[in-house]
């Protein structure tokens, strides 16, 4: 009765929201749990299942209920305690450029990169596209950590294929997918923010490579068509350097519309022309844009945040310097009650009891607190 058993796996999934199949995650143990269980009601239907006659709807019925009897007993208090549940912590959203033979103001290289995807992933961080982190949809296990890679001005180095005609190893891409394929569980999710008709600077190739980061997982976001200082530009200028980029990524990757903005040098126009970043149009095209990064040197709250503010994200830089990534990593070590740590399910918004208030309205239905500390 294989069949029953993998049902059962299913249905308790399912009801237990996002549970990834790692050794790390406490629902793991509840499935074994639950597939002992699913023996037995094995054993009381092995016979009539001989006789051909096993009624279906019987069987998941049976199936529910030890669903249901097992998912009672999960103590999830004593997980959001064991896992340290904070789901309104600070993330960090990592700003790469280019992946250089030595490391500059904004440059990393290929050796630097892979360390800061093994430190991330070691230390429990798993990666979450934009779109995920910005609408609160975060689906990692629980008890880890989102984050966000972002890549701005599409330099060669971010893609580009070696002289077999592979994604070269040594391109953000290349170690991207290299990491992934040993750590399926640290997510490959990256977003690149690209300017111009020449991304990644391989002019024959621009719709190859953009198509395949689609195809992929990876995201576009945009950069504005003339890697833009928007505070020079009229409102009429910022409509048109941003179509002209939708309309120039729109004609190599059919239908795919551009949501998140890089806002160049960080800078944004002044406040009466900001309307014009979030959506407008230029002679065919539209766009709507519903995310804008800065560069910065703080973790962001979390999207679930009463102070979360999707049209202005902190990034932090990719280097060990003081406000770099490895110097957050080790902050964050410290001070863990700052953490996002998730619940690993994508519904419910889990946070200490001290920190509800920290929960934005919008989701007062699906939140959840607990007590930090033991209680009769
Ligand atoms: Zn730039």
């Amino acid at each position: 009765m294989k069949k029953l058993s993998l049902l059962l796996a299913c249905l308790l999934l399912t009801s237990c929201g996002s549970v990834n199949n790692t050794a790390e995650n406490p629902v793991v143990e509840v499935v074994s749990e639950a597939e002992n269980l699913s023996e037995e009601i094995d054993q009381v239907t092995e016979n009539s299942e001989e006789n051909d006659q096993v009624d279906q709807e019987v069987l998941v019925e049976e199936v529910e209920e030890v669903v249901e009897e097992v998912v009672e007993e999960i103590d999830y208090e004593a997980l959001y305690r064991e896992y340290k549940v904070n789901e309104a912590g600070k993330v960090l959203v990592i700003m790469y450029h280019n992946l250089a033979d030595k490391p500059g103001t904004y440059a990393s290289t290929p050796e630097l990169f892979r360390k800061d995807l093994e430190r991330l992933y070691a230390e429990g961080y798993r990666t979450v596209s934009m779109t995920d982190f910005v609408n609160n949809t975060i689906d990692i296990p629980m008890g880890t950590t989102p984050v966000v890679l972002t890549f701005d001005d599409g330099s060669k180095s971010n893609f580009y294929f070696d002289e077999n005609g592979e994604i070269a190893s040594d391109s953000a891409v290349g170690i991207l997918n290299d990491f992934y394929a040993e750590h399926e569980d640290f997510g490959r999710n990256a977003i690149f923010y690209l300017f111009g008709t020449n991304p990644f600077r391989e002019k024959d190739l621009v719709a190859e490579k953009l198509n395949y980061l689609v195809e992929n997982g990876y995201e576009i976001g945009t950069h504005t068509y003339g890697h833009d200082n928007l505070k020079e530009l009229s409102g009429e200028g910022i409509e048109k350097t941003l179509a002209r980029n939708e309309a120039f990524i729109e004609s190599m990757v059919e239908g795919y519309d551009m949501i998140h903005l890089s806002l160049p040098y960080g800078i944004r126009p002044v406040e009466e022309l900001r309307k014009h970043i979030w959506s407008g149009s230029y002679e065919e095209t539209t766009y709507e844009i519903i995310s804008a990064v800065n560069v910065g040197w703080n973790p962001v709250v979390s999207p679930a945040h009463v102070d979360f503010n999707p049209k202005s994200i902190n990034r932090i830089t990719c280097g060990d310097d003081e406000a770099e990534l490895h110097f957050w990593l080790d902050q964050l070590a410290d001070r863990p009650e700052r953490r996002y740590y998730s619940d690993g399910d994508r519904n419910t918004v889990v946070v200490p009891a001290s920190k509800a208030e920290d929960v934005h309205e919008a989701y007062k239905d699906q939140l959840i607190t607990y007590n930090e500390s033991e209680e009769e």
